[in-house]
């Protein structure tokens, strides 16, 4: 069994009190999560003690920071079960990985005949790469669209008539809490020749992710959201398919050779890596999963889910208030409105009593659009999130919504 005091007594932020009032109720994980102490740490410890640039110097600092680089590759490796170590691409975070993926994917293996998929349910972060890589390219964007329960209809169909080159996709959806059959979609794509790119960045706090088992083509996610610094991503793709792509950023670390004529590129992961790279988040990410190992990961889901099923419950109770998203398999977020109260009223009111929730479209705007909405209030829980925690939410949206309505 899970300790939660333990758990939360390692996030000095939790110790906050709101406007020197109210203990803080962090309720917007899916925004981003809040960091322990391992991590704090790991970034002290490098700015303390070894800044320094990698893979450059023949300094001893230098070579520290390296090995602290490489060895986080290797970390994320085996967290996502990844085949090579060289899988691993470090970026700023989903949406640099999901940019990099639309342009050097369309670059290097669309024609102008052929089609991509994502999805309706999507984070703007991979919306607009592929709309944007789309008009220079000049190959088709289709979507999957999604039902009033926030399930993804007609994918066989949409697949087998679309034949797109690539489906990318969200594992969870930020706004629905919608939970993707990953493991389905992916092998019935594969059937039908189809690659598939997964938007990791709700699921990899909340899931296991086993990228060989699932045989995910390339997969995408923030450190920020599972307790690591901002500033630091990760695209995950097979290591053929990397190989045979085009570069993207050019500058220094991702050529092999620079003349006033010509570059050669450097291998992975690096020729996907230009620049100095965010070395102490890098860091701080490998600090971050080593820290979620150690609590039990598994122990930290079961705990979230039970978490996650009180909230639902507890919010489905309320009258006269909407939940967008019933899907059959769900989690970690909940988004809702109350009639006739204004998103952002609501979270206004909550904020005043200490409990931090988000409102507004989500990055998500097609999803508003789908339901007729501008925005929702949305809950999201994470490690540390407590039964006790729901419960005074739930008196602060009963208090709020007595002035409200
Ligand atoms: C947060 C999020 C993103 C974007 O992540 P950034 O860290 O802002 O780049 C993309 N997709 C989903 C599903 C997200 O939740």
């Amino acid at each position: 069994m899970i300790d939660i005091s333990y758990i939360r007594a390692q996030f000095p932020i939790l110790e906050t009190k709101i406007r020197d009032k109210y203990p803080l109720i962090y309720l917007d994980n899916a925004a981003t999560t809040q960091k322990p102490i391992a991590v704090i740490n790991s970034l002290l410890d490098y700015y303390t003690k070894y800044n320094a640039n990698v893979h450059r110097g023949v300094h001893y600092l230098s070579g520290l920071a390296t090995d602290m680089f490489e060895q986080s590759r290797v970390a994320v490796q085996e967290f996502i079960n990844a085949k090579h170590s060289q899988e691993i691409i470090f970026t700023r975070g989903t949406t640099e990985s999901l940019n990099l993926l639309a342009h050097c994917f369309a670059k290097s293996f669309l024609s102008q005949a052929d089609t991509v998929m994502i999805t309706q349910m999507e984070h703007h972060s991979n919306i607009v790469p592929w709309q944007i890589a789309s008009e220079d390219y000049g190959f088709k964007l289709d979507y999957l669209t999604f039902d009033d329960n926030g399930e993804i209809e007609d994918f066989e169909k949409k697949i087998l008539s679309a034949k797109p080159k690539l489906l990318s996709i969200c594992h969870i959806s930020n706004t629905l809490g919608t939970i993707n059959d990953i493991k389905h979609i992916i092998d019935f794509c594969h059937k039908h020749d189809c690659l598939v790119a997964v938007d990791a960045a709700q699921s990899i706090a909340h899931k296991v992710i086993d990228v060989q088992s699932l045989d995910a083509d390339f997969l995408a996610f923030s450190g920020h959201k599972v307790y690591a610094p901002m500033g630091v991503g990760v695209l995950y793709g097979k290591k053929d398919l990397l190989d045979k792509m085009a570069v993207y950023h050019g500058g220094g670390e991702m050529i092999k050779t620079v003349t006033m004529e010509k570059t050669t590129y450097n291998g992975l992961p690096y020729k996907f890596e230009a620049g100095t790279p965010s070395v102490a988040d890098v860091i701080g990410l490998a600090a971050a999963l080593k820290w979620l190992k150690e609590m039990s990961f598994e122990d930290i889901i079961a705990h979230e889910d039970e978490v996650f099923q009180y909230a639902a419950n507890r919010l489905k109770e309320v009258k006269d208030l909407r939940i967008f998203g019933n899907a059959k398999d769900k989690s970690s977020c909940i988004s809702f409105l109350a009639d006739g109260v204004h998103h952002l009223d609501l979270g206004t009111l909550l904020d005043a009593m200490g409990v931090a929730i988000r409102t507004g479209h989500h990055c998500a705007e097609p999803v508003m659009q789908k339901f007729g909405i501008a925005g929702t209030d949305r809950l999201s829980i994470a490690a540390y999130t407590t039964k006790d925690e729901i419960d005074v939410f739930m008196q602060s949206l009963d208090k709020a919504l007595k002035m409200l309505r």
